[in-house]
Formats: C-alpha cells, sequence, structure tokens
C-alpha cells in the first residue's frame, strides 16, 4: 500500500489528492503534503509520529514563488539570488493572506523557504504548482533518509508511495538562515557551508544562540488572549468551549467524530476563533494517544500564564 514511483504523475496525483507522499531533495528525502490544506499538513506529524507540532519548510519551485508566502528582505535576498535552487532554508516573515495552513509554520509569524535543486522535486513542485510543507521522511526520532529504501522501512502503510530518485547527493539537511531584525543569522548548519554564506553576505555570519525557536515564541502567536482551562468536561456558565468528540458539542469543535487528524487540522483556527466569544475558554479533554500528545502539547502553552 506504499508504492515506489520513479515518475512524478502518481506522486503528483497523490499530493493533489491530499495524500502524502516521500520524494528525494538533493538533501534528505522529504514528506511532502500540501502546505495550503490543513488536513494534509496535520497528516505529516501523524505519519512522522512527532510529538510536537514544529514549524516544516515550505518547498517551492523559484524565488518568485517563495515571495507569495515569506517577504525575503535585503539580507535575505542575497542568500536566495546566490544559493537557490539549493540546500538552503530560508525563514522570512510569512506574509498575511499567504495561502498556507497555520499548522505548516506552527502558527508562528515567519515561514521557513526553501526551492530544493534536485531535478525531480522540481518536477514535480512545477507539476502540482502547490507549496510542499516537508520534513525529513522518517519517523520522528529516527535518522533522516538518503534513499527510498531508508523511507520504505520507516513509513511503509503511513504514505501513498515514495518517488524514487536514487540517493541524495548532499545527504545532510539544508542550512537554515534567519533574521534576527536586520540581521541574518545561522539557525542549522547544513547542505551549504557558512563560509559560502557569509562570503555572500559579505559579513561573517552570526550563529543564533538566542531563543528564535523557544517554546515561549512558539506559544505566541495563536495563544488566545483569554484565560484557557484545560481537561474541562463540560464548560461552565461563563466560559466559551472548544469541543472534540460528540458530547458537549462546544461553540467550537475540533472534530465531532473525535478523529485527532481532524482535530490537529482544526487546532490553530479554533484557538484564533474562540478569542471572538470574548470569554474565558474551556476545552474538553483530548486523548494523548497519536496526534493527541501534539495537540496537548499546544494546548498546553496556550494555557500557559503568559507575561
Ligand atoms: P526538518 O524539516 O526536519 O528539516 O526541520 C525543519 C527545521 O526548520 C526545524 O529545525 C525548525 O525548527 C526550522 N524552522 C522551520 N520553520 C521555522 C521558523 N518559522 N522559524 C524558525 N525555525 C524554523
Ligand atoms: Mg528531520
Amino acid at each position: 500500500m506504499t508504492d515506489r514511483w520513479t515518475k512524478i504523475a502518481p506522486a503528483a496525483e497523490a499530493l493533489l489528492a491530499g495524500d502524502l507522499i516521500a520524494f528525494p531533495t538533493e538533501t534528505v528525502y522529504g514528506l511532502g503534503g500540501d502546505a495550503t490544506r490543513d488536513e494534509s499538513v496535520a497528516s505529516i506529524f501523524a505519519a512522522k509520529g512527532r510529538p510536537k507540532f514544529n514549524p516544516l519548510i515550505l518547498h517551492v519551485t523559484d524565488h518568485s514563488e517563495a515571495e507569495r508566502f515569506g517577504d525575503i528582505s535585503a539580507g535575505l535576498r542575497s542568500l536566495a539570488e546566490r544559493f537557490w535552487p539549493g540546500p538552503l532554508t530560508l525563514v522570512a516573515p510569512l506574509r498575511e493572506r499567504a495561502k498556507v495552513s497555520p499548522l505548516a509554520s506552527a502558527g508562528l509569524d515567519t515561514i521557513a523557504l526553501r526551492v530544493p535543486a534536485d531535478s525531480l522535486a522540481r518536477e514535480l513542485l512545477a507539476e502540482v504548482k502547490i507549496p510542499l510543507a516537508a520534513p525529513s521522511a522518517n519517523p520522528s526520532g529516527k535518522v533522516s533518509p538518503t534513499t527510498a529504501d531508508h523511507v520504505l522501512a520507516g513509513l511503509t502503510g503511513k504514505i501513498a508511495g515514495v518517488l524514487d530518485g536514487g540517493p541524495c547527493p548532499v545527504g545532510l539537511e539544508s542550512t537554515i538562515v534567519g533574521m534576527d531584525g536586520e540581521t541574518p543569522v545561522l539557525l542549522r548548519p547544513g547542505g551549504v557551508a557558512v563560509e559560502d554564506l557569509a562570503d555572500a553576505l559579505g559579513r561573517p555570519l552570526i550563529t543564533h544562540k538566542g531563543a528564535i525557536n523557544a517554546p515561549g515564541q512558539l506559544s505566541s502567536h495563536y495563544a488566545p488572549d483569554a484565560p484557557v482551562r484545560l481537561n474541562a468536561d463540560a464548560p461552565d456558565e461563563t466560559e466559551a468551549y472548544i469541543g472534540f468528540g460528540a458530547s458537549p458539542s462546544g461553540d467550537i469543535n475540533l472534530s465531532p467524530t473525535g478523529d485527532l487528524i481532524e482535530a490537529a487540522a482544526n487546532l490553530f483556527a479554533a484557538l484564533r476563533d474562540i478569542d471572538h466569544f470574548n470569554k474565558p475558554i474551556a476545552v474538553a479533554p483530548i486523548p494523548e494517544t497519536g496526534l493527541g500528545a501534539a495537540i496537548n502539547d499546544r494546548l498546553r502553552r496556550a494555557a500557559a500564564p503568559r507575561s
């Protein structure tokens, strides 16, 4: 039930149907899904068994496509011009009405963007004409795959298929560069050497020691303004209620049928929309199995006291 393909057509068809596939890039194989569909992005986390919604890299065809999603400012532009397509990911401010699932950026107001160089990846992106959210195609906590066999060893049964492009030439993850104010900073070393980045920038690159990815920042974007009470079997009369499953249904229900992938797909919008009730918020208990762990992680952050 997980196919191996050497042509892009079946992979493109699966992606456009909302299914997940693995595809080669020059760094490692990616586990790709339609970044504009909440359910597809939620399925990526489910397939990997990730216990948290950390932000995913958006794979796009070229620089101008990347600009539709992120504002690639002066500091990052020289890097995009020099190293795209290639093993470089740029973290840029998310454009306001960018058509991308909030799960892909984990609710952050920045988005990680990459234009891969691998020819099959490029053909696939050109064919589907959608951005692909893609972490490495391995179960959470396992080593990144650099062959289709590695992918199948970890994800058979969890994805529709793998597009086999042979071994990945770089074999390392992409280098990630973000901005700290006006200054480009290295967030993760990878396939593009730091010396080459510094050369393109005309100055040394700062290695970020701060907390761009700290839980505090990750929690900020869609944390509701009102206080949040978790594991509430029912709301009291003052509260707005986020339900899960049949009863009580709630003002907003993450999944009336109790489907955790559907609940994950609806989570970020629910956290934003529940604030419109202008009431304290109560949230139904969510089982800690499957994607429930990541949902509960995010809910705990939303409920945590903030400064
Ligand atoms: P992977 O997809 O497994 O290669 O991991 C993606 C990496 O990109 C992780 O280390 C993320 O923390 C990082 N990343 C993705 N989006 C952002 C973002 N908006 N801000 C900072 N780091 C990001
Ligand atoms: Mg990984």
